[in-house]
């Protein structure tokens, strides 16, 4: 199994190396988890315990606090390649912990260890019915009341619902403000404190996701997970920390499908030859191949600039990643499902399964629509490139009698 530290070994470090052979030994057990007999939650459950028992999530839930997001990349590659499923847990459990990384308390970051164990696993409860794309508008409240808080409220799109044992969960608090006069705040909430109702929710990809209702949910203030009114900086320092993995794992599916496609079209035969000996099959791998580098070569360069602490330009980058590298994996799914032909839409079918997988990276964690509005709005703040020079502008005088 191809991975982009393979080829494209310049953006990365000596322990990733270590890091990538690991990750081609775990695969096969990891993609054991798409087989499992039963029901969805037995794959689901399969795929906690295959993280787990490989010791990945240490990757998103590092007792230092500091993601290694070359690292990250490495592992959502891997797994967007052999099960959509255990990459989206894996990487939800990262988002669910990340704000204790960054505020909680030392009680709450003692309960670190055993997330990155795969003992207990976390989601991240952000979006509502009417919040979705614009966090602002989060309507659950927190009440103060003296002894802690009180929560009511509906969370929508929870994923790792069904597996998670306790989330991170947004609210504005009432009757108390930060300085600032911010009202939106963290709250680490376990799902089965009295007033929760869990509600599955099935998507169109192998996802364990929900719905969380919250009716006179008792917090102590111990709950709170920073201060007051901190709750919008967690929520995006916590998506941007994760933000340009999404792009890495829609690499992994992206060539996931790529290689089912070319074992495909070189085996096929039609008009006496082998599919991938048609010219216009050719230029459909060959756009694969185009898009495949470009999305992998956009995610690399974030998520280096990320490790090297590039900060604020880093945003626009990791924005650059994720919008580029899902979309074009979406195109290279697509092509593979049209190089299957009728094979390539029936259930069960590998690339079936990944044209259903890749939809949502889309959409979670910032629509395109939202990165598009973040790279948009980050060109026109930065300086204006100078043509004032190349256009004989700016203090040297044009000949004036038109023969220059
Ligand atoms: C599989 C899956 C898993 C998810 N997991 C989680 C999770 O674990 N935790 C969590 O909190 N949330 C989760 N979500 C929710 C996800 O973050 C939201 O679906 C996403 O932010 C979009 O919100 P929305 O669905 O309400 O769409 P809306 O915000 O209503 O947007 C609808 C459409 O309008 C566009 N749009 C909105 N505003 C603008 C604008 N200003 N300019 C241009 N276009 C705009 C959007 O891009 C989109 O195309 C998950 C979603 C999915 C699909």
């Amino acid at each position: 199994m191809q991975l982009s530290i393979d080829d494209l070994p310049m953006f990365f470090g000596p322990e990733h190396h270590a890091l990538a052979a690991r990750l081609r030994e775990l695969a096969p057990a990891i993609a054991r988890v798409e087989r499992v007999a039963g029901a969805e939650a037995a794959r689901d459950a399969a795929a906690v315990a295959a993280l787990a028992e490989a010791g990945l999530f240490a990757h998103v839930a590092p007792l230092g606090g500091q993601v290694d997001a070359r690292a990250l990349c490495l592992c959502r590659e891997m797994l967007g390649y052999v099960s959509p499923r255990a990459d989206s847990i894996f990487a939800v459990q990262g988002l669910g912990v990340h704000p204790l990384l960054l505020a909680g308390s030392e009680a709450q970051r003692a309960q670190v260890p055993a997330f990155a164990a795969g003992a207990r696993i976390a989601a991240f409860a952000l979006t509502e019915p009417e919040a979705g794309s614009d966090v602002a508008a989060i309507a659950t409240s927190a009440r103060a009341d003296g002894q802690g808080y009180v929560l009511d409220g509906e969370k929508l799109f929870i994923s790792n619902l069904g597996v998670a044992g306790v989330a991170t969960v947004f609210a504005q608090v009432r009757g108390e403000t930060s300085p600032g006069g911010r009202t939106l705040t963290a709250f680490w909430v376990p799902l089965d404190a009295p007033g929760i109702t869990v509600t599955a929710q099935t998507a169109i990809a192998p996802h364990p996701i929900g719905a969380l209702t919250l009716r006179g949910v008792r917090v102590p203030s111990e709950a709170r997970v920073g201060q007051v009114g901190d709750g919008f900086s967690l929520a995006l320092r916590t998506l941007d920390a994760f933000r340009v993995s999404v792009g890495a794992a829609a690499v992994g599916m992206a060539r996931r499908a790529m290689d089912e496609a070319l074992c495909h079209v070189t085996s096929r035969v039609q008009f006496g030859k082998p599919l991938a000996e048609q010219p216009l099959v050719a230029a459909h791998l060959a756009d694969c191949a185009v898009d495949l580098d470009a999305a992998r070569l956009l995610v690399l360069r974030a998520a280096h600039a990320k490790d090297a602490g590039a900060g604020r330009s880093a945003t626009s980058a990791v924005s650059i990643a994720k919008l580029g590298a899902t979309e074009a994996a979406q195109r290279i799914i697509d092509r593979a499902v049209q190089l299957f032909g009728g094979r390539g839409v029936m259930a069960g079918a590998v690339v079936e399964t990944l044209y259903r997988a890749i939809r949502p990276l889309r959409i979670y964690e910032g629509t395109s629509e939202i990165q598009r509005t973040i790279i948009g709005r980050a060109l026109v703040a930065g300086p204006l490139p100078d043509l004032a020079s190349l256009r004989g502008e700016g203090g040297v005088a044009p000949p004036s009698d038109g023969s220059g």
